[in-house]
């Protein structure tokens, strides 16, 4: 996986000077143990940095500026321990650039019934506080995470770390740039759009360079680095000659390995973290690269085929987001292709001419190697198997020519009822939510594409939530879609993002 950040998270709490030194000494107590036993959670993916209370509009101003300035931060839970008047908050918020939780809490749990006064009541009234807080970032129009309910609580915990994968992917949208090796495929619409627009608003650097500039990388690469790297490839996987010979299908799988080392190398040179090609512009590659492109993706690359560059960096960053997860299933690129249809098992076969990543794979992965049925160059090498079960999301960015819309889709993936011995590729099988029927009825109707960014590792509402930071539409296909309500959603997004 290509590395990411060691981000950090400050945790600032607000509370003014009116209750006295016992109290502010109280809630900076307080604060530090919540900030303590979230760390030791073991729940998190990213440190908590506890910080000195907010108490005057000089150093909440301070605080969110060096929040702005230190790289390592990638936002800030801010929660009220007592009453601290919002508009000492304005000049912050105003100024404050990077991602923002209100955690609504309060220390204790319970109310203490036998002992609660009013000196307690002044010192723990975030109920009272973070709803003055509250009012101030929704009156500023300012895009926040919500999370309420004890600080001890492990769904609490775990939403907060959910969160941080949203907010490290805001962070990081901005350090996404895309190498286009080759233009879109001709007179296709949905995988175009407005790269201009994409840098405004998510960040996106897509830059083109002539394909044989890569090629020229490729045939760089020195025949034993090629041959050590085969070596892994025939250590790793089950090699299915299926009659070929022996010799030739080792040329064509090295061509793969000399592949995957010159893209490498040279996007690593030029600093690109995600890549589109197309099988109708190769220039000098002797073969499309699949196999070459599947280890990459498996790497942490973007990818996006036919010069889809909206889903290669849709891929990086739900690579990025899931940086680091344990028990993490998989990201890749995928492609609506056939359907089954038979009452009670309706699904989509997806797949790709090859380009799919094995961080999805369930089982043991092949290499094979055929004729494929587009472009004009030698049998390609790719990797096979079948994906894992379980529930995933399959997202799609498009540009509606006067906005982008991101359309999130929870899918449940399942093991295809047979083997396909036949199918020269890597597979997925998924019944989209609530059903095939509404689920793929809405996605039309939405615009969705048939090149999809896939994973199993985030949610619905983490790429919502990065997609309201970025201040675009998003559009759920979900157990609860209705056509006639999802129409109006539709509605709703043309007056509220025209
Ligand atoms: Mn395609």
């Amino acid at each position: 996986m290509l590395a990411v950040k060691k981000y950090k998270f400050w945790f600032c709490t607000g509370s003014q000077d009116l209750y006295g030194d016992e109290c502010l000494r109280e809630v900076a107590r307080h604060s530090q143990i919540i900030v303590d036993e979230l760390n030791n959670s073991g729940l998190l993916p990213y440190e908590v940095v506890w910080k000195p209370t907010l108490i005057t509009n000089e150093l909440i101003r301070k605080t969110f500026n060096e929040a702005n300035a230190d790289e390592e931060c990638a936002g800030v839970i801010t929660w009220m321990h007592t009453f601290s008047p919002a508009k000492s908050w304005i000049l912050g918020l105003q100024e404050y650039r990077k991602p923002l939780m209100h955690l609504h809490t309060q220390f204790n749990e319970e109310i203490p019934y036998d002992t609660i006064d009013m000196d307690f009541m002044n010192e723990n009234q975030s109920a009272h506080g973070d709803r003055e807080y509250g009012h101030i970032v929704s009156r500023m129009r300012i895009e926040r995470k919500v999370v309420v309910g004890h600080w001890a609580d492990e769904v609490v915990v775990k939403k907060i770390a959910s969160w941080m994968r949203t907010a490290v992917g805001i962070m990081e949208s901005s350090h996404i740039r895309v190498m286009r090796v080759a233009d879109n495929m001709r007179n296709v619409a949905v995988t175009e759009g407005d790269k201009v627009e994409a840098q405004i608003k998510f960040g996106w650097e897509v830059d083109a360079y002539p394909v044989n500039e890569i090629a020229e990388a490729v045939e760089a690469v020195s025949a034993s680095d090629t041959n050590a790297l085969v070596d892994e490839y025939y250590e790793k996987y089950d090699i299915l000659l299926e009659g070929r010979d022996a010799a030739e299908f080792r040329k064509h799988v090295a061509v793969q390995a000399q592949i995957e080392l010159g893209f490498e190398r040279f996007l690593q040179e030029k600093n690109y973290q995600a890549i589109v090609t197309h099988f109708g512009d190769l220039g000098g590659l002797k073969q499309l690269p699949g196999l070459a492109i599947q280890r990459l993706m498996e790497k942490g690359y973007g990818f996006g085929a036919e010069g889809d560059w909206k889903v290669a960096a849709m891929v990086r960053l739900m690579k990025v987001m899931t940086a680091g997860m344990k028990d993490a299933k998989g990201t890749s690129m995928l492609e609506d292709y056939t359907y089954n249809l038979v009452p009670g098992k309706e699904g989509i076969l997806e797949a790709h001419m090859l380009e799919i990543c094995p961080s999805i794979a369930s089982g043991p992965i092949s290499i094979k190697c055929q004729l494929l049925s587009m472009g004009n160059r030698e049998d390609p090498a790719r990797l096979v198997f079948t994906s894992k079960e379980g529930k995933g999301i399959a997202t799609s960015l498009i540009d509606l020519g006067n906005r982008f819309r991101l359309i999130i889709n929870d899918v449940t993936c399942k093991k295809a009822e047979k083997p396909m011995p036949k199918l020269p590729t890597a597979t997925a099988f998924w019944t989209p939510q609530p059903n095939l029927y509404t689920g793929a009825e809405a996605w039309i109707l939405a615009g969705g594409a048939h090149h999809t960014a896939f994973t199993y590792d985030l949610t619905a509402e983490q790429m919502g939530d990065w997609a309201a930071a970025m201040g675009i539409e998003a559009v759920y296909i979900d157990k609860d879609t209705k056509i006639r309500d999802f129409k109006k959603d539709l509605m709703l997004g043309e007056i509220v993002y025209r």
